[in-house]
């Protein structure tokens, strides 16, 4: 397959998850800080565990920059024991925090007028943030039109033969791959929203260890 057809396919399985899904509405969370913590304590874990650790911030108020960089380290790993990994993800998410006071005074605002590809050099230099949670932030968090690659998205294009040995493959060639057939752009902040959480769903759903190709709408792909 050239790889015109290829980036071709990424628009026909965009064009059927979202028909047969509609619209995700991502990312599953009330603030831009939400998600920022989110996508720290979602690493390793279900998302089912995160919303414990998230409605444990809550109840006791600790859903702002100001309370968690307050907040001892000890009492915060209590909060989110529920993500697991606990301690490595209070380690995680204080070392977030400090770069976030001291670069931008823990403005969102701020963040978010930052230039993309300096924003992201930024964020993986902080402990614990590797490619696909900067990516989340800078997508879901920030707007920024940055495409996140996950295991979902390897396991996909791996067992459609879009990408061969795709999880060997460097992420930032996989996320080239999407951008270079999906333009970046303010215009497809929107679109790479939609795609990445069709793509989970999908995952979910049917993309599983074992497949469950019969139910899954991407069937009518060729595999
Ligand atoms: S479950 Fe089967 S049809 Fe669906 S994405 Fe995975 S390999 Fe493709």
């Amino acid at each position: 397959m050239t790889d015109k057809n290829k980036g071709n396919i990424l628009h026909v399985i965009y064009d059927i998850l979202l028909g047969e899904f509609g619209h995700m509405n991502w990312w599953p969370a009330k603030s831009d800080f939400e998600v920022m913590i989110g996508a720290i304590l979602t690493q390793n874990t279900a998302w089912t565990n995160v919303e414990k650790a998230i409605d444990n911030l809550k109840t006791h108020d600790l859903l702002s920059f100001e309370a968690i960089y307050k907040i001892d380290s000890n009492l915060l790993k209590e909060h989110i024991r529920p993500s697991g990994y606990y301690n490595q993800k209070t380690l995680k998410i204080k070392a977030f925090i400090n770069f976030a006071k001291k670069e931008y005074n823990f403005s969102i605002d701020l963040m978010k007028k930052e230039n993309t590809y300096v924003m992201r050099e930024k964020l993986l230099t902080i402990f614990g943030i590797g490619e696909e949670t900067a990516d989340s932030i800078l997508l879901y968090a920030l707007k920024k039109p940055v495409f996140v690659i996950d295991a979902y998205t390897r396991r996909i294009l791996e067992r459609h033969n879009i990408i061969e040995n795709a999880f060997k493959e460097k992420y930032e060639h996989i996320q080239r791959f999407f951008t270079a057939n999906i333009p970046r752009g303010k215009a497809n902040v929107s679109l790479y929203n939609e795609y990445h959480a069709l793509i989970v769903k999908t995952g979910k759903m049917f993309c599983k260890k074992t497949p469950q190709c019969d139910d899954c709408p991407l069937k009518k792909l060729q595999v």
